[in-house]
């Protein structure tokens, strides 16, 4: 394919922002924002910003007219918006590949079918189940199957005396056997129209209050855990048909057993190092991979840690001076609220 295209991008926070700047990079793409934030960070660098109601039929119409591939990089999308979409335009990934994210049953189910290891799990659908699994599994955790990030809507018990009553059972869940957790860590990789994979090394996620504050490559691992996140990183995405960047994140037990937790069906926060760490970041990747351009061999340039800026931290990284070695990202964000992801700093590490 030639490079004479124009992108459209839903939504328009960080992650857009930077796929934009990656568009940009690469060249002879034109990036069309939709989004139903006024305030987006991207819309100070797209070339058009279309805000307004997303249940809007002529708005959806009228940005499928304008371009020529759609893609994304926010979880909580419409599936339908997306379907409505890809019924005339490219959507990639694909709003299937979408909908097993969103959802941490199919997730797991789908992990399961590949025979990918992963913590025991059930799905939850009342009190009752929730007693059976608390007696099942001893120490575990419930998490609401769509909808929670940053360890939002999840609950911990190690026996049924500590179920909060308040639960709403209105929602599905899943509870999960807690591990005995040592580290997590993720992996990013990029699958092509061809289906070559360009895949990163392992980064390890550190996280405060369920908040990810530190990710850094070389994670300290195993080259057999390495080898096996990569593994099963590649077989996830060629089993999906993916088309573009996803994060698989793992956790490691005390054992030193790897078990897959969920995947991003996007570029992720944790690997956003990879923009100084790496030749091709995954943004730019992604937006290679999307666009049908060619594969390209990457390599890595430097060993990396990134720091998360969280509320107003943010305020005293807008007066500092920073080092050669240091990056610094301000994701624009007009609102300022505590534990609000604000922006991150990179520093490239021997
Ligand atoms: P989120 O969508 O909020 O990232 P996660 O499933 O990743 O949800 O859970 C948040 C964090 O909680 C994980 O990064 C991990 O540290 C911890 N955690 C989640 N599930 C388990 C589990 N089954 N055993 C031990 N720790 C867990
Ligand atoms: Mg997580």
């Amino acid at each position: 394919m030639s490079k004479d295209i124009t992108l459209g991008i839903l939504y328009s926070g960080q992650l857009e922002t930077q796929l934009i700047k990656s568009a940009k990079k690469i060249g002879g793409i034109k990036t069309i924002v939709l989004t139903n934030d006024k305030n987006g960070p991207a819309k100070h660098f797209c070339d058009k910003f279309i805000c307004g109601n997303l249940s809007d039929r002529k708005l959806i119409k009228d940005f499928i007219e304008q371009i020529d591939i759609c893609t994304y990089a926010f979880e909580n999308l419409s599936y339908e918006i997306l379907k409505t979409i890809a019924s005339e335009k490219e959507v990639h990934p694909s709003p299937d590949t979408l909908k097993i994210a969103q959802n941490r049953i199919l997730e797991k189910k789908f992990a399961n079918n590949l025979g990918i290891n992963t913590t025991d799990w059930k799905p939850v659908n009342s009190l009752m189940d929730l007693k059976e699994g608390i007696r099942l599994f001893g120490n575990c955790i419930m998490k609401s199957v769509s909808g929670g990030y940053d360890g939002k809507q999840q609950f911990r018990f190690k026996s049924i005396d500590e179920i909060d009553f308040k639960i709403d059972f209105n929602k599905e869940y899943i509870l999960e056997k807690f591990l005995n957790f040592k580290q997590e860590i993720s992996v990013a990789a990029t699958r092509y129209k061809n289906g070559k994979i360009s895949i990163y090394e392992p980064t390890e996620n550190i996280h405060e209050n369920g908040i990810l504050r530190r990710s850094k490559i070389p994670a300290d691992i195993t080259k057999k855990i390495f080898n096996q996140a990569q593994e099963v990183t590649v077989k996830f995405a060629e089993k999906l048909k993916y088309l573009g960047t996803l994060n698989l994140e793992f956790m490691i037990d005390e054992k030193d057993d790897l078990f897959f937790n969920e995947y991003a069906n996007r570029c992720h926060n944790g690997f956003w190092h990879s923009v100084n760490s790496y030749e091709i970041c995954q943004f730019t990747n992604h937006v290679r991979a999307v666009c049908g351009l060619d594969y390209i061999e990457n390599t890595k340039i430097s060993n990396a840690e990134m720091i998360n800026i969280l509320g107003d931290e943010i305020l005293k990284f807008r007066e500092k001076k920073f080092k050669k070695n240091e990056f610094f990202f301000d994701y624009l964000k007009t609102d300022i609220r505590p534990g609000r992801k604000m922006g991150h700093i990179t520093t490239l590490k021997d």
